[in-house]
């Protein structure tokens, strides 16, 4: 197996690594190129930032080792190697009447992505986060793979979950999926004028997946107005077509200034009319919206962008209105400003979610942009909140690290399983995630 020089960046394409690549096809392979040392593992890189790169050395694709080893139809119980798409399960499922418990917004994540982010789902406030769902996993470590589990190996388990691929290489999982109506969507659409009636109807929701898009571009009474999608499986109805496209060339710097942003958003909160719709859409269109234009990423042109993600306590959603008010007052449009409900499920010593709302909005990659979000960022801590690893890009150590309580114990398992710090990625060094000052 031979390790190749590449550069690769996250989704953002804000920072680039170069280091060496391999990307072996067999476990045999990935024993081989484990043999020495401990090498990081990456997916599919949808991560934003740099939480799967490592410039100070090697990082092992896991993508090839995709396979689906077994199902079982009575429990629901799939085994898959780590390197599977989420999207590849929900689209090889949905027809027999199964979906992965929790699904992020893009179907290229894989399986070990999904564990080492602990991801959340447009239903996260009903099912809780990924790894909850995750009955054991297969760990490779330095002294071979172990068995983990959320009742056997609590710990190995709660520091794996959400870890950021710290304790070992994910290479399998076993999943519970749970029993869907079908492979389509039926989607109720609704306009929501103003930020408190948007916080009311995501909390008066019961739809089973609920996702805000808003226009961060709107001020004054308008501020928080966007569309409200409630969806639920269906099976026997015919989805609109879906039109893939692709974005082939890094975007001029004025494809996403304010006034064409703020036509784009105005057009896009009017497709949907006044009184509200109901449509039915492909499951992947749903769940995975931006997957249909490949390379979307290239819109925010060469240099990329940044993606800022919180999410603070439900007493504390003032202070994320005030964080929308802080972007639609810059002069910095985003076209992708996300407003969703979370429930308290999470997994590991390090997982995301908390019970409260969470917001996620994309900006170019410019000076303006670094020191709007390190203001957002400093929000969110006042704000007893909490930054998202698997979109931070910016953030510095000192401005995270009482975000995550359980941080001492998730640093001290660490260690013990990973205690040459082999593991350790762009990430956690720049946000000192192991040395913990
Ligand atoms: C359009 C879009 C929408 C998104 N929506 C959501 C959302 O709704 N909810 C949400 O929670 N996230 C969301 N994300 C983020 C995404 O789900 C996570 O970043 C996820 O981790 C990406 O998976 P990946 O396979 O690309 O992992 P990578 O980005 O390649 O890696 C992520 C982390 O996992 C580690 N890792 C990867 N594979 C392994 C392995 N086999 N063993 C050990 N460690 C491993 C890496 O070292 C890194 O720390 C979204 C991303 C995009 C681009």
């Amino acid at each position: 197996m031979r390790w190749k020089n590449a550069d690769y960046s996250g989704w953002g394409r804000a920072i680039v690594a170069h280091g060496e690549i391999a990307r072996p096809e067999r476990m045999s392979a990935l024993d081989s190129l484990l043999s020495d040392a401990m090498v990081p593992a990456i997916g599919m890189l949808r991560s934003y930032g740099d939480a799967a790169l490592n410039s100070a050395g090697r990082v092992i694709d896991m993508t090839r080792l995709d396979r689906m080893l077994s199902f079982d139809p009575a429990t629901g119980i799939l085994e898959t190697e780590a390197g599977t798409r989420i999207g590849d399960i929900a689209a090889a499922f949905a027809p027999r009447g199964w979906l992965p418990a929790v699904m992020p917004g893009t179907g290229f994540a894989t399986v070990g992505g999904c564990i080492a982010q602990d991801v959340h789902g447009k239903n996260h406030h009903h099912a809780g986060s990924f790894c909850q769902h995750v009955l054991s996993l297969t760990l490779r470590q330095a002294g071979g793979a172990v068995e983990v589990s959320p009742d056997k190996t609590p710990e190995l388990f709660r520091a794996t979950a959400g870890g950021l691929g710290q304790t070992g290489v994910i290479v399998a999982a076993r999943l519970r999926l749970v029993p869907c109506k079908g492979d389509v969507m039926v989607v109720t659409e609704r306009r929501i004028e103003g930020w408190d009636e948007f916080l009311g109807r995501l909390d008066a929701s019961q739809a089973t997946y609920t996702v805000g898009w808003l226009d961060a571009t709107a001020r004054g009474a308008a501020l928080g107005r966007g569309i409200l999608e409630e969806g639920e499986t269906g099976s026997g109805l015919m989805p609109r077509k879906v039109t893939h496209r692709k974005i082939p060339l890094d975007a001029p710097d004025f494809a996403l200034s304010k006034p064409i942003v703020r036509l784009f958003n105005n057009a896009y909160y009017r497709r949907v009319p006044e009184s509200g719709r109901t449509v039915v859409r492909p499951i992947g269109d749903f769940f995975f919206p931006l997957d249909k234009i490949h390379d979307w990423n290239r819109l925010y042109g060469k240099r990329g962008f940044h993606q800022f993600q919180c999410v603070v306590p439900i007493g504390a959603a003032p202070a994320l209105r005030d964080m929308l008010e802080a972007v639609a007052r810059s002069a910095l449009a985003s076209p992708l400003a996300v407003l969703k409900r979370m429930g308290p499920g999470r997994s590991g010593y390090l997982s995301f979610p908390m019970e409260g709302y969470t917001l996620a909005v994309d900006f170019r990659n410019t000076a303006e942009a670094r020191e709007l979000v390190q203001r957002l960022e400093e929000m969110t801590a006042a704000a007893g909140g909490r930054l998202y690893f698997a979109k931070d890009s910016l953030a510095r150590s000192s401005g995270v690290q009482g975000m995550y309580d359980e941080h001492g114990p998730w640093r001290e398992a660490v260690e013990k399983a990973d205690p040459a710090g082999h593991l350790a990625t762009d990430l956690v060094r720049r946000l000192k995630l192991r040395s913990g000052s």
